[in-house]
């Protein structure tokens, strides 16, 4: 729990549905950043990259706003040693369960709603942003 650029004091937090363990979550507005995410394999971190120049225009391809697999061998590390992956999940900071799709689908209709936004998935039904469990976030790239 630290202050600072995320605003934990607003954010809206959760209970794990398999520890029960409480976190909070925040989202990205990837439309608005124009930034893609990807979660860790391991440790379900959020992994943001802001920059298409770091990366091979022909591997920027993404459904929603997520990383696709062509990605993956040119992303680092995340910082627990695991790997960046498409289709991986955020996962519980307690106990490291996958947060499910439709668990993340609902933290983020809470911000859509609030904002008066309309479906948190893409045609393709895929997630349009991405979350933050308590803060984990690397920047690819930075
Ligand atoms: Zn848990
Ligand atoms: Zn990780």
């Amino acid at each position: 729990m630290s202050d600072g650029e995320w605003q934990p004091e607003s954010d809206p937090s959760k209970e794990c549905s398999v520890c029960s363990g409480d976190f909070q979550y925040s989202r990205i507005d990837n439309q608005i950043n124009d930034s893609w995410y990807i979660y860790c394999s391991d440790c379900g971190s959020t992994g943001l990259l802001n920059s298409s120049d770091a990366l091979p225009q022909d591997v920027l391809k993404k459904c929603g706003y997520e990383l696709a697999a062509e990605a993956e061998p040119f992303l680092p590390a995340c910082n627990c040693g695991g790997a960046y992956r498409h289709g991986a999940l955020p996962r519980c900071p307690h106990c490291n369960a996958e947060i499910g799709r439709d668990e993340i689908i609902a933290m983020l209709n809470y911000y859509y709603e609030k904002e008066e936004w309309s479906a948190a998935t893409s045609k393709a039904g895929c997630l349009q942003n991405c979350v933050i469990i308590n803060e984990r976030i690397q920047r690819l790239f930075s």
